[in-house]
């Protein structure tokens, strides 16, 4: 299993000054392919396989909050790979629409359009295809992209304790990067007026939103003040601040808030590292089953994009998991009726899965 430190996967600024638990190794997640992505359909896809994603779009269905430090990141980056996404924001930045000295935002209007749409939008929708996706399928700002962007995967080689793992990171850096986008601010001497720090989505849509154009120049002049026309060197300025920033400075300025959720990241840690296998386990009533052939099973359990293809006789062994016999009964009765033999492994397998889900567990 191929590990990296977490640290390694954030934006390079994080390193300077995030906790030492940043340096702890974690599983890469290797069944998400996105190079070549495992979310798109192949030649030898299974015919009932979960939905596909669209090629134009992959997973990228999403519009990025990117603080206004790595907006300055990326535009500070001397790095060939990031030319197109430079030229990207750079023209962003001066159609000013959806900036602030806070970020580069996702437009309301997308907000609105993505919360209101059926899931099936979700890596298909190429109205709602994220602006710095490229033709080829790829990224052009990654890695100065935001929290979902970072620890989204469609698919976790530990299940849901690793979709959990992700969950509660993202979780940890959207408020880290509201934490230090308004450090910048504070430091910067803006007035606390400025528009952007708080975006009301239940807000009508103005007609410069609607038409994807700037806001009046009064507006934007307001919320901008002596920065307005060198937003980008305000960018670049706000990534040179964070860079400077210390471990016991950080500690100072993070708030009880990110503490804790630091706190809750180390528990999803734990569990991803070392979840026990409990002693009984019962068949996932929720389970979405789809039959693939004669002699193979399709099963989601914690994830629909994240399925696990079983043998028919592996399948007709997941009914002697009922919660009320030990994991022990259980194995003995697939190897006498079914001659199935399930290792301790394949069992953790299908409970990382939610396959078998312990007694009490709801899903
Ligand atoms: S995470 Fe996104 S790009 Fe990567 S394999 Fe999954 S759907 Fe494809
Ligand atoms: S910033 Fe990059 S990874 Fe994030 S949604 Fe856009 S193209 Fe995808």
């Amino acid at each position: 299993m191929k590990t990296a430190r977490i640290i390694d996967i954030l934006p390079q600024c994080y390193s300077l000054f995030l906790p030492p638990f940043f340096k702890n190794p974690i599983p890469i997640e290797s069944a998400a392919t996105c190079r070549n992505c495992a979310m798109l359909e192949k030649p030898d896809s299974h015919v009932h396989a979960p939905k596909f994603f669209s090629a134009k779009t992959k997973c990228c269905t999403h519009h990025p909050d990117i603080p206004n430090y790595l907006v300055g990141a990326l535009m500070n980056s001397d790095d060939p790979e990031h030319e197109t996404g430079r030229q990207r924001m750079l023209n962003r930045i001066a159609g000013k629409t959806s900036i602030s000295p806070l970020g580069v935002f996702r437009p309301k209007k997308f907000t609105l359009l993505s919360r209101n749409s059926n899931l099936e939008y979700f890596g298909r929708s190429e109205f709602l295809r994220c602006p710095f996706h490229d033709d080829e399928g790829f990224c052009t700002v990654m890695p100065y992209w935001d929290a979902v962007c970072s620890t989204w995967f469609c698919k976790h080689d530990a299940g849901e304790e690793g979709w959990r793992f992700w969950r509660t990171l993202r979780t940890y850096l959207e408020n880290l990067q509201k934490i230090l986008s308004r450090y910048v601010l504070l430091k910067m001497d803006f007035k606390p007026s400025i528009s952007g720090l708080s975006i009301d989505v239940s807000a009508p849509l103005t007609l410069q939103e609607l038409d994807d154009l700037p806001p009046p120049e009064p507006i934007y002049r307001k919320s901008w003040g002596a920065w307005a026309g060198n937003e980008t060197e305000f960018y670049k300025q706000a990534y040179t601040l964070i860079r400077q920033l210390s471990q016991d400075e950080f500690a100072r300025i993070e708030g009880i808030e990110q503490k804790l959720l630091l706190r809750e990241l180390e528990q999803a840690y734990g569990l991803l590292t070392t979840t026990p296998l409990p002693e009984r386990l019962k068949k996932n009533p929720e389970l979405n089953i789809e039959k693939i052939s004669e002699s193979s099973y399709l099963l989601s359990g914690y994830s629909p994009f994240d399925p696990l293809k079983i043998s028919k006789r592996l399948y007709d062994c997941l009914d002697f998991f009922d919660g009320s016999l030990t994991n022990q009964q259980v194995i003995r009765l697939c190897h006498d009726q079914h001659e199935v033999g399930l290792p301790e492994e394949i069992l953790k397998k299908l409970h990382r899965f939610r396959i078998l889900i312990a007694v009490g567990e709801t899903k």
